[in-house]
């Protein structure tokens, strides 16, 4: 006969297990894997990810209103590669001292998990449910104080990144920032491909001309069939969700001299 107290071991190996698997885990996501870019890519794209729905939840100082049609082009650009539902939700409330200078690789990641931290409205479901990315719209200095070279986006942790409103001359450049730092969000590196929006090379405003009269807002085959595999497997490239591979900061970059841009 099996005694209450030979069962004891088993009951509480279970009971570890099942505290692993459904607070520690999670806690470990939410809390340190959230850190690093592109590591939230599987829970993005992964066809299976428990979460179905992704909010973009834009927070803007007045004088930097996003716009709605880069917002747009962002939102196909995300329901086109995860298939899943995606929102939008607009808020115009982060006073002017939100930012008090530059916005550089120094106070970035403290500024953002500040402003989320006070402003955000979805939070990211313990285990499914909606997950959100957080775009911080402010008019502020960059990195660089060189005039022909600045920062217009950062993306700085697994689901947000910043956009230097006031940087931006056009809506498609925009939305060329926009993908390029969600395309971070979603794993994605750098591109020696210029027509693709993960490029990192220094773009000709003339040659813009070549596909399209603006910077690139599509990825190049070999990224879309990067997505592809991503959505198919979660471990892709070792699985970042395990292993945080990518650096924790990438910037767009514009050159915004006579005649010439980048992004980075
Ligand atoms: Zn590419
Ligand atoms: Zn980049």
């Amino acid at each position: 006969m099996v005694s209450i107290k030979s069962l004891w071991p088993m009951l509480a190996a279970l009971l570890i297990a099942t505290t692993a698997a459904f607070v520690g885990f999670p806690l470990y996501v939410h809390h340190e894997v959230v850190k690093a870019t592109g590591a939230y890519a599987p829970l993005y794209l992964y066809e299976r990810s428990p979460y179905d729905e992704i909010v973009l939840e834009v927070h803007y100082q007045q004088d930097a209103a996003p716009s709605d049609v880069a917002l747009e082009g962002l939102r196909q650009m995300l329901v086109n590669y995860t298939g899943k539902r995606v929102e939008v939700q607009k808020y115009g409330d982060l006073p002017a001292s939100v930012v008090e200078g530059r916005v550089d690789d120094g106070n970035v990641s403290v500024i953002g998990a500040g402003i989320i931290e006070r402003y955000g409205h979805c939070r990211m479901g313990w285990l499914g449910g909606s997950i959100p990315i957080y775009i911080i719209y402010v008019n502020a200095q960059g990195p660089s104080s060189n005039e022909s070279e600045k920062v217009v986006g950062m993306s700085y942790r697994a689901d947000s990144f910043v956009i230097l409103k006031n940087y931006m001359d056009s809506e498609r450049l925009e939305e060329a920032v926009l993908i390029h730092e969600a395309g971070h969000l979603l794993g994605l590196e750098h591109c020696e491909d210029r027509k693709c929006v993960m490029a990192s090379v220094h773009l000709e405003k003339r040659s813009w001309k070549l596909y399209g009269g603006g910077p690139p807002t599509k990825f190049c085959p070999v990224h879309q069939k990067e997505l592809e595999d991503r959505r198919h497997d979660p471990f892709y490239n070792s699985g970042p969700l395990f292993q945080n591979t990518m650096s924790p900061l990438t910037k767009a970059l514009v050159r915004a001299s006579a005649g010439s841009s980048s992004i980075f």
